[in-house]
């Protein structure tokens, strides 16, 4: 059995599934061809699976083949905070209240981390910095969709034409282990609502496109949550 170099600790509050898997390439000194050859799924012919939805779902991954290799089960904790974020919407699927282009915070990303946050369709500024957030590599101007994991061997944070994403600013790897706060008071109050508003907000019906056209959709949503009957 492969094992991979890795440590949960290196895993931080909202922090993507693509955000992981290029932290395992990187501490491993692999692609992600090399990753999906290990732990692609396959079909009955043998050819990998498209890695659909990759940056959302691990979908495509052989789950116990990695977690024998790491000895950690990453959708348990990415689903525990996509729930946070997005699970009291259950009147929508949680793929249409996540941004289909890749998008990032320099200053998150210079430091090895992608959050959750960055791919909500409800903000558009990193709430750890409150600076806004890009959506294209600065060298190639490429735009990158979510829903296909492309399987070219680029390493680690690294865009399709071989630069960083963003320069890394982490030294060691326990540079990745972070202590980030959210600084955006309403984020902070939207991902620790109380199980009533919780609740009132998971038995209404929202229509999407309207909330996004919102200035403050999340204030709204709470201000509804919170309403006394
Ligand atoms: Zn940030
Ligand atoms: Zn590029």
């Amino acid at each position: 059995m492969l094992k991979l170099t890795w440590d949960p600790a290196w895993m931080n509050p909202f922090e993507s599934h693509w955000s992981i898997i290029e932290k395992i390439k990187y501490a491993n000194a692999i692609t992600s061809l090399d990753f999906v050859r290990l732990y692609g799924t396959r079909n009955f012919k043998g050819k990998l699976r498209n890695q659909h939805k990759g940056l959302f779902h691990f979908i495509g991954i052989d789950h116990n083949l990695l977690f024998e290799s790491i000895s950690t089960d990453l959708s348990r904790h990415t689903e525990y905070y996509l729930n946070k974020m997005t699970g009291m919407f259950s009147w929508v699927k949680t793929d249409r209240l996540l941004r289909k282009e890749f998008s990032f915070c320099d200053d998150c990303l210079s430091m090895g981390y992608h959050s959750l946050f960055h791919q909500f369709i409800f903000l558009n500024k990193c709430p750890f910095h409150l600076s806004p957030l890009s959506n294209s590599c600065k060298y190639c101007g490429g735009m990158f969709s979510c829903d296909k994991h492309n399987h070219k061997s680029k390493n680690g944070f690294q865009c399709s034409c071989s630069n960083y994403f963003v320069e890394p600013k982490f030294n060691t790897w326990s540079d990745w282990q972070m202590n980030l706060t959210i600084k955006n008071t309403l984020v902070e109050r939207w991902v620790t609502m109380d199980l009533n508003a919780y609740n009132r907000i998971n038995k209404s019906f929202f229509y999407v496109p309207a909330l996004i056209n919102m200035d403050a959709p999340l204030q709204f949503l709470l201000d509804f949550g919170n309403k006394r009957s």
